[in-house]
C-alpha cells in the first residue's frame, strides 16, 4: 500500500493535497488511522479491535482522491468503507458523511453480517476506526484514568494511595490499567496468562515488577501499600487460578476488576489448566472443548469475584462482556456485578463532562503542548484536568499525528475551541487542529450492555439518539459526521455516532464548530435528563440559565 506523505512545517508552507483545510484535515486523518504508528494492521486495513477505515485498497485510493478534488460547495458519502460518490451542497454542509455496517435490525447479528461482508457489501468499523478518529492508545489510558479517579473521589478521599487494585489482562486496551492506577497513587496487581505480554510490559514502563509467583507479587503489593507508594506488579498466572487463590488465602483487595478478552472466549480468553501453547493448539483444533474449558474457567473467575464482593471489595465489569459470558457459563449472578460506566462515568456526563480529543494537523508535537500549556495556565483550579495533563506530557507517547485527550466541562470545550481558533488564525498554532472525540458520551451511543446499560427509564436500547446525534452534527455543520453499528460490543449491539470538525481559523468555520460542539453537548445532557437523571436536569437548567458557554 502506497500512502501519501503527511508533511509538516509552517501553516502557509504546508504543502496541500486538497482544495482547503477541512479536506485536507479529513484526508489527513484517513491516513494518520492507516499509518504504521496508529494502525494495529496497516495491510489489512484494520486500525484497532478488528475494526477498518476502508473496505480496500481500491477504496482507500478512490477516498483520497475524492477527498483531494473536493469543493467547499460538496460532500463525499461514504458506505461502509467506500466512496459512493460527491454531491453538490454547500459551503455550510459536512464535506464527508459517513454510513457504517448498519442493517435491518431482523439482520443485525454476526452470521448475517459476516455473510455480507464476504460478499464484500459492508466492514466492520468499531467506532473511531472507520470514523478516522483513532488516535492510538492515548484514548484508553484516559478513560481508564478518569474512571479510577472517579472511583478515588467516590471511595477513597481522592487517591488510590495505599489501596490495592486486583484485576487482570495486559493487552493492547488492559495494558492502560495499571498506568492509570499509578496515576492515582495505586497498587495493582495484574494477572495476565501470556508471559510475554508481561515481559513486553515491563520494557515498556507499563509496570513496576514482574512475577510468576502469587506470594512474591503479594509481598511487593503489601510493602508497597505500607510506604504509600504506587506500584504496579504483572503476575504471570490465569485470572481463575489467581483470584482463587487470593479468595482462598483471604487477600481481601479493595478494588477488583478485569479486561482479559472474555468477549471472545475462543479467540481472547484462555482457560485455566493447560500451557498457553497446548490452549493455542486446542483453540484451532477442537474449538468445541476450548470453549467448554473457557466457561469453566470463566466460571470460576467470577465466582472467585462474587466472593471478594461479598468480602467488601469493589468489584465491577470492565466493557468485557463478563458478567454475560459467566451468566452463560451457569453463574446468573454475575449480573449483580455493576458496570464501570453505571458507578463512575455516568455522573460526569450527566453534568456535561465529556470526553474529547483534538489532533494537530500539522504534525507538530509543538502545536498540542502549546493548547496544553494555555489549559494548565487557564484552568489551573480543575485538579482532574491538570493531573491528567501533567501525566500525559510526561508519560504518553504519540502515535502518528500528535494528539490530546481529555474530559472537559462545556466551559472548558467552549474555551479551548475560542483558543485554538485564534491560535490558528492568528499563527500560533501551526496548522489548524481537528477537535473530535470517541463515540461514548450522552446521545452519541445506544449500546444496552455498556455506555446505556441501566438507563432509569429502562431505555437502553432506544437508538433514536444516536441517529438525531448525526443529524444535529449535520445541521451543525460538522465538518465530517458518521452513523455507525456494532462498536464495542459487537454487531447487533449497539448503535453510535462520529463527528470531526476542522478549526481553520475563518469565523464561518469557528460558529459552525461552536455549534457542533456545543449542540451534541446539550443533546447529551438532554438524553440523560429525559431518562431521569436529576443531575442532567439540574445541568442542563444551569446552562438554560444562561450561565458561561
Ligand atoms: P487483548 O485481547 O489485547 O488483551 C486481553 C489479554 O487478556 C491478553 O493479553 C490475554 O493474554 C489475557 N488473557 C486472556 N485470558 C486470560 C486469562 N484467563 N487469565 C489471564 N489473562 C488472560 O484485549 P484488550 O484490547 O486489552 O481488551 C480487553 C477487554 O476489555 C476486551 O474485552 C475489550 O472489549 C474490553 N475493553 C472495554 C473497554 C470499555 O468498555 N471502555 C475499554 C477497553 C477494553
Amino acid at each position: 500500500m502506497q500512502l501519501p506523505s503527511l508533511t509538516t512545517g509552517l501553516h502557509t508552507n504546508i504543502p496541500m493535497h486538497c482544495l482547503g483545510w477541512p479536506q485536507e484535515g479529513i484526508y489527513r486523518l484517513l491516513l494518520n488511522s492507516l499509518s504504521l504508528d496508529v494502525a494495529e494492521n496497516p495491510c489489512e486495513f484494520v486500525v484497532y479491535g478488528n475494526g477498518k477505515a476502508v473496505r480496500d485498497e481500491q477504496a482507500l485510493q478512490d477516498l483520497l482522491r475524492l477527498l483531494a478534488s473536493l469543493r467547499e460547495d460538496e460532500t463525499l458519502l461514504v458506505q461502509s468503507g467506500q466512496p459512493v460518490g460527491v454531491f453538490p451542497t454547500h459551503p455550510a454542509a459536512p464535506r464527508v458523511v459517513l454510513s457504517t455496517a448498519m442493517l435491518v435490525p431482523h439482520w443485525s447479528n454476526w452470521p448475517q453480517f459476516r455473510a455480507l461482508e464476504q460478499k464484500h457489501l459492508t466492514l466492520f468499523g468499531q467506532s473511531t476506526a472507520s470514523s478516522w478518529a483513532y488516535i492510538g492508545a492515548q484514548g484508553i489510558l484516559q478513560a481508564t484514568f478518569e474512571t479510577l479517579w472517579q472511583l478515588a473521589n467516590q471511595h477513597f478521599q481522592g487517591t488510590l494511595s495505599g489501596r490495592l487494585v486486583l484485576t487482570s489482562g495486559l493487552g493492547g486496551m488492559g495494558c492502560a490499567q495499571p498506568l492509570a492506577v499509578e496515576m492515582n497513587g495505586g497498587v495493582a496487581i495484574v494477572v495476565e496468562v501470556d508471559p510475554d505480554k508481561v515481559r513486553r510490559r515491563l520494557e515498556t514502563n507499563h509496570i513496576h515488577a514482574a512475577t510468576e509467583d502469587v506470594q512474591v507479587a503479594l509481598q511487593l503489593a503489601k510493602e508497597a501499600m505500607a510506604q504509600g507508594q504506587p506500584r504496579t506488579i504483572g503476575l504471570v498466572g490465569n485470572v481463575a487460578d489467581v483470584y482463587e487463590a487470593m479468595v482462598h488465602e483471604g487477600i481481601q483487595p479493595d478494588i477488583v476488576t478485569d479486561q482479559t478478552s472474555a468477549h471472545d472466549l475462543l479467540g481472547g480468553y484462555v482457560p485455566a489448566g493447560m500451557p498457553l501453547a497446548e490452549s493455542r493448539s486446542l483453540r484451532v483444533h477442537n474449538p468445541q472443548a476450548y470453549l467448554a474449558a473457557a466457561r469453566e474457567t470463566i466460571r470460576r473467575h467470577v465466582k472467585a469475584m462474587l466472593q471478594m464482593a461479598a468480602a467488601g471489595a469493589i468489584v465491577f465489569e470492565y466493557g468485557n462482556h463478563l458478567r454475560g459470558q459467566a451468566a452463560q457459563a451457569g453463574v446468573p449472578e454475575a449480573a449483580h456485578l455493576p458496570s464501570f460506566v453505571t458507578l463512575f462515568a455516568r455522573d460526569l456526563l450527566c453534568a456535561g463532562i465529556t470526553p474529547l480529543r483534538w489532533v494537530a494537523l500539522s504534525g507538530d508535537v509543538g502545536d498540542i503542548y502549546r493548547v496544553d500549556r494555555w489549559l494548565l495556565d487557564r484552568y489551573g483550579d480543575d485538579e482532574r484536568l491538570i493531573t491528567w495533563l501533567q501525566w500525559a506530557q510526561e508519560r504518553v507517547h504519540f502515535q502518528g499525528l500528535p494528539a490530546r485527550s481529555a474530559w472537559l466541562t462545556r466551559e472548558e470545550q467552549a474555551d479551548l475551541l475560542d483558543f485554538v481558533v485564534l491560535g490558528v488564525r492568528e499563527g500560533r498554532l501551526r496548522a489548524p487542529l481537528a477537535i473530535t472525540r470517541d463515540h461514548f458520551a450522552g446521545a452519541t451511543m445506544a449500546s444496552p450492555h455498556r455506555e446505556t446499560e441501566a438507563m432509569p427509564d429502562g431505555s437502553d436500547a432506544i437508538a433514536d439518539w444516536p441517529v438525531l446525534n448525526a443529524l444535529l452534527t449535520t445541521a451543525t455543520g460538522a465538518t465530517l459526521v458518521s452513523l455507525q453499528q456494532g462498536g464495542g460490543v459487537g454487531i447487533g449491539y449497539s448503535m453510535h455516532a462520529g463527528m470531526t470538525v476542522v478549526v481553520d481559523g475563518t469565523p464561518e468555520n469557528a460558529k459552525r464548530a461552536k455549534q457542533t460542539l456545543q449542540g451534541e453537548l446539550r443533546l447529551g445532557v438532554t438524553r440523560y435528563a429525559q431518562a431521569g437523571y436529576s443531575v442532567a436536569k439540574t445541568t442542563l437548567a444551569e446552562w438554560q440559565r444562561g450561565e458561561p458557554t
